[in-house]
């Protein structure tokens, strides 16, 4: 067998083989709760290893036990999610949520400090403002953009310096495609790691991954997923990952063995179906983005656009950071209409094409307001430090024909314009000619 086969090759058969469900090409569901021992001594040996009695012996296999603990569509689906982020090993969730809240109720404890970029997913934000200091975790977030002196002194000031225990990124961030540096904040965790106490660094990768950016290339310990977004792909799970070294992720499957919030069998399955087109997809929603965003950008109606594939050298650091970082620029686009709430629900509710709907990374084009949706639940004085503006409309570009996706995005512009008391008068619709 020819070495190195890429990911998207290995898609289609890495972990299962046909011979173990009578010569099926596509790997079963395996929708059972439990499963036969051959004997009661192989049962017996199966826990020892599962509950960590003993070290696994170095050819035996982790045997099936019960579907909290493994089942064949979970074991294959986390196999093949390891490939394109070249992780030892990965642990699956039934939510996006469920992978990040179980990473941090594992690792920090009572006392313990976690730093985090701003801003996070809405889910993300709530658990560590309303549920980790119910634990006692104490918490502090930085603004992106922030330098590595400036955190140093962050964690300094906050007299916690010996209690750090994790940095928690989201890069790019949701909804502005503000980028945090990776290796940057790595250095901020060395920094105030001991030889006894490593601090981690976690980073929230579901707007880039797992194709176009790999944070443990970048010295990053656990990589996590919304499995919904771009792995799914088809806006009809809800699912999660996390990935790290082997050690890690033990740590990570024995606390979801005992909260039970592993992925399902069948949504395992669909993962797996889902990831022999991830490439295929997520390059056609990237070369779509590409082309909208620059449309956007000189759009007469449109203010401001947020897109990677906009950064340029005059961009400082963040251009540095994303060539550094980032081997894509994804297929997220934000951006601000001119006007306000008016002009940006005009522009939303008279999308044709595109649906208004939150989540992203699907097939299907998506639009929605952030302020309003998304990130409803964030202070007005948050919103506008981090650019969440009344006017900002957020786009995750789907795999349609990029000139629909555009006819759509123009019709629906020259309906904000109509609202609004700043726009030109003289600006006639291109659609018209077409209608
Ligand atoms: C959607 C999302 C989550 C939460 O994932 P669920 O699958 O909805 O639980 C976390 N982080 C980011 C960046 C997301 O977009």
């Amino acid at each position: 067998m020819k070495k190195n086969l890429h990911p998207e090759t290995l898609m289609m058969s890495y972990g299962y083989r046909p011979e173990w469900s009578e010569g099926a090409v596509k790997c079963p569901i395996f929708q059972t709760s439990t499963f036969a021992f051959r004997s009661a001594e192989a049962g017996k040996a199966f826990f020892e290893v599962a509950y960590g009695l003993r070290e696994k012996g170095a050819r035996e296999k982790t045997g099936l036990i019960y579907s909290r603990l493994n089942n064949p569509d979970m074991e294959i689906l986390e196999d093949r999610l390891t490939l394109w982020d070249g992780a030892e090993a990965c642990a699956a969730f039934e939510s996006g949520m469920s992978a990040i809240t179980t990473v941090l109720l594992e690792f920090l404890q009572p006392g313990d400090l976690l730093l985090y970029s701003n801003p996070l997913y809405g889910g993300t934000s709530h658990f560590v403002h309303h549920v980790l200091p119910k634990w006692g975790v104490h918490v502090l977030g930085f603004r992106p953009g922030a330098t590595q002196e400036e955190l140093v002194r962050l964690v300094e000031q906050s007299g916690l310096s010996e209690r750090l225990a994790m940095v928690y990124l989201e890069t790019p961030a949701n909804p502005t495609n503000d980028l945090v540096d990776i290796a940057m904040c790595r250095a901020v965790a060395d920094r105030f790691s001991t030889t006894e106490r490593r601090v981690l660094v976690a980073v929230d990768n579901t707007y880039l991954g797992p194709l176009w950016q790999h944070p443990l290339k970048h010295g990053a310990d656990l990589v996590l997923y919304s499995a919904t977004k771009y792995i799914g792909g088809h806006s009809d799970v809800i699912a999660g990952a996390c990935l790290g070294s082997a050690e890690l992720i033990a740590r990570v499957k024995n606390l979801r063995t005992f909260l039970g919030n592993m992925i399902a069998p069948h949504t395992g399955w669909l993962l797996l179906r889902s990831l022999e087109t991830l490439q295929l997809r997520m390059e056609k929603q990237a070369a779509n983005a590409q082309i909208l965003a620059q449309r956007l950008k000189e759009h007469p109606v449109v203010k401001h656009v947020h897109y990677l594939g906009l950064l340029t050298p005059a961009d400082g650091e963040a251009y540095k950071t994303y060539r550094r970082q980032c081997t894509s620029p994804g297929a997220m686009v934000s951006f601000e209409v001119k006007g306000g709430e008016r002009e940006a629900f005009a522009f939303l509710n008279h999308l044709k094409v595109i649906k208004l709907a939150v989540s992203l990374g699907s097939t299907e084009s998506l639009a929605q307001h952030p302020a309003t949706m998304t990130h409803a639940g964030m202070a007005p004085e948050e919103k506008a430090a981090f650019g969440i503006t009344d006017a900002l409309v957020r786009l995750s570009v789907g795999v349609e024909h990029v000139e629909d996706l555009w006819w759509d995005l123009e019709q629906a512009l020259d309906k904000a314009c109509q609202v609004s008391p700043a726009c030109e008068p003289q600006h006639t619709p291109r659609t018209k000619a077409l209608s």
